[in-house]
């Protein structure tokens, strides 16, 4: 092989691996993204300022347990959102934009699994473990505290993170499907040190 042909091969190799490096960070800032977006609209149209329809529905969820805004509305909000979001983005920085939209979308859509097994599954790794307890702390302690669902870092940025020691306590009304044995109607053994049921009485 010439020395032209190797220069060539290398110069395109070089232009290869900057195209990767450049999707591969603009993925990771779509994600990282969709983490501060997710604790901005939980935490301002969610609880601080939530006369508006986001604000009702995470009003419903929290004060039903179970209940979470129809999967239609989350849709079409999404697309509303990415109709205005992609092609802005793909027009200012092209593929990466388009990458950076993709890692938005794609961590949106883990963070609306992350919190619907939150609710509906006990128990998935050390990481489901830390999200469930960071998001019951908001749910039944303090609702200022914790907006994030998947990670606990605009919390640290901005003030609101608590580390959850102890067991959460859990009001009986609201107790997640996965908590309690039916037969005995108490919190599982295994789950005992991490939560445990407040009856109304114990709020005196
Ligand atoms: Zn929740
Ligand atoms: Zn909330």
């Amino acid at each position: 092989m010439s020395l032209a042909e190797n220069v060539n091969i290398v110069y395109v190799l070089n232009i290869v691996q900057e195209v990767v490096v450049s999707l591969v960070v603009a993925l990771a800032a779509g994600a990282l993204s969709w983490t501060f977006l997710e604790y901005v609209f939980h935490r301002f149209l969610g609880h601080e300022h939530r006369h508006n329809p986001f604000g009702a529905e995470h009003t419903a969820h929290h004060s039903r347990g179970d209940y979470f805004a129809p999967w239609t509305r989350k849709l079409a909000a999404a697309l509303v959102l990415a109709a205005g979001l992609v092609p802005a983005a793909l027009l200012v920085a092209g593929a990466p934009g388009g990458a950076f939209c993709a890692g938005l979308f794609a961590a949106y859509g883990g963070y609306e699994v992350l919190h619907r097994l939150e609710h509906v599954h006990s128990g998935f790794g050390a990481y489901g473990r830390w999200a469930q307890r960071h998001h019951f702390y908001h749910h039944f302690h303090d609702p200022r505290m914790n907006h994030g669902v998947t990670s606990p870092l605009w919390d640290i940025v901005f003030g609101t993170y608590v580390r959850v020691e102890g067991p959460i306590r859990v009001p009986a009304r609201l107790k997640m499907s996965w908590l309690c044995d039916p037969s005995t109607d108490e919190v599982w053994p295994e789950l005992a040190s991490d939560y445990l049921l407040r009856m109304r009485r114990d709020r005196a």
